[in-house]
């Protein structure tokens, strides 16, 4: 044997003894792990049925119950009180809200506790396995009441399509207990009488050049009109809108930025609002009158009547639409198209912006001319 085998073999009979040594660790590690894992599984059950035992006897310390359909787990023998603190059930008040949503009575409507479906002193007891169910009160809005008050003299009606006015009566929606006004809407009870007045309105401005031009024409037959205009618009263009005051025109609203699809009267209470609602802020600052209202499109419903109706406005149509806007338009079909429907009490649909008006501004002087040797009086708006 040669000193090299010699030493391979006992680098070999080491290798197998360490290798033995090793595998009886395993044994022993795995043995461990077993034993460890039955000790484990052994425990849970213990607290299973420790916890099982608590929670259905009411066992040391520790009890079930259900609270808002949850299980929970409190202190054994708590009372009532101490049970809704400790699960962080405090039942809130509602409060009585007027039409605008301003707080009347903070704590009107208080919320309820049950325990077991009964309401019970909050010094009772809690049982093991009782249910608690607490309720929360809820903010109400007071009454509306509806009250008419008749308007014999007359109004513009609501939608207003003519100049002139109706017997009828005035709806006012309004808190029972505030006595706030909610809205008030004119219903005719009897036919519009209409004035020997025209009204011509004109939309879609301020529009730098075209609404000069028509405010310079306006100014040189000393006629008064009334203007729907654009709020993003105006904010654009204050001096055109100044210049309009100064004229003594009436300045009216006529929608934040012309949403017309969908309907505007189809859109929601919020979005209707915030566009009459941002035009009157701009129009105010330039010092204009912002009584009246014109829907994009001429989109109307009762419910877009009362939301303006809430913000100071009335809805205003028109009756003679000559189409003024369409491509392809002439000055001499607008002035036609206006004189042969216009009568006492018209109101008259033009465009000073929103595109090329050239045919409106054309037709205007014969428009003007026409309707006063019918024998009618040319009116702002009021
Ligand atoms: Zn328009």
């Amino acid at each position: 044997m040669s000193r090299a085998n010699r030493g391979t073999r006992r680098a070999t009979d080491a290798t197998i003894r360490r290798r033995m040594q090793m595998l009886n660790q395993a044994t022993l590690a795995s043995r461990l792990a077993r034993t460890r894992r039955r000790l484990f599984v052994l425990a849970l059950a213990t607290a299973v049925i420790l916890l099982a035992v608590s929670t259905r006897w009411g066992g040391p310390g520790v009890m079930g119950v259900k609270a808002q359909r949850k299980p929970r787990y409190l202190p054994a023998g708590v009372h009532l009180d101490q049970a809704l603190e400790l699960l962080r059930l405090r039942p809130r008040t509602g409060a009585l809200l007027d039409v605008e949503g301003e707080i009347l009575d903070p704590d009107r409507y208080p919320g309820s506790v049950r325990l077991n479906g009964v309401v019970v002193p909050l010094t009772t007891q809690v049982a093991p396995g009782s249910v608690i169910r607490v309720r929360h009160g809820r903010d109400r809005r007071e009454p509306i009441r509806r009250r008419e008050v008749k308007v014999p003299g007359g109004e513009p009606t609501n939608p207003q399509f003519v100049v002139g006015t109706a017997p009828g009566v005035m709806e006012v929606r309004e808190g029972t207990i505030s006595n706030k006004v909610l809205s008030t809407v004119f219903r005719p009870t009897g036919d519009v009488k209409v004035r020997r007045e025209v009204a011509l309105t004109f939309d879609d401005g301020p529009w730098p050049t075209s609404t000069r031009q028509v405010l310079s024409i306006l100014r040189r037959y000393g006629v008064k009109a009334t203007f729907f205009l654009v709020g993003y618009l105006a904010e654009r263009y204050p001096d055109v809108v100044r210049e309009e005051i100064r004229a003594g025109m009436t300045i009216a609203n006529h929608s934040w930025d012309h949403p017309e699809i969908p309907p505007f009267a189809g859109r929601s209470d919020a979005f209707i609002e915030s566009q009459i609602g941002r035009t009157k802020e701009v129009l105010s600052r330039l010092g204009g009158t912002t009584k009246l209202f014109r829907p994009p499109g001429g989109s109307t419903s009762p419910e877009l009547v009362e939301l303006a109706d809430g913000l100071g406005y009335r809805v205003v149509l028109w009756s003679v639409d000559p189409h003024d806007w369409a491509t392809g338009q002439t000055a001499s079909r607008v002035a036609e198209n206006v004189l042969s429907a216009v009568g006492p009490g018209s109101i008259v649909l033009l465009h000073d912006g929103g595109g090329d008006q050239s045919a409106t501004i054309g037709a205007l002087p014969r428009i003007i001319q026409g309707i006063r040797a019918k024998g009618l009086k040319l009116v702002a708006l009021e």
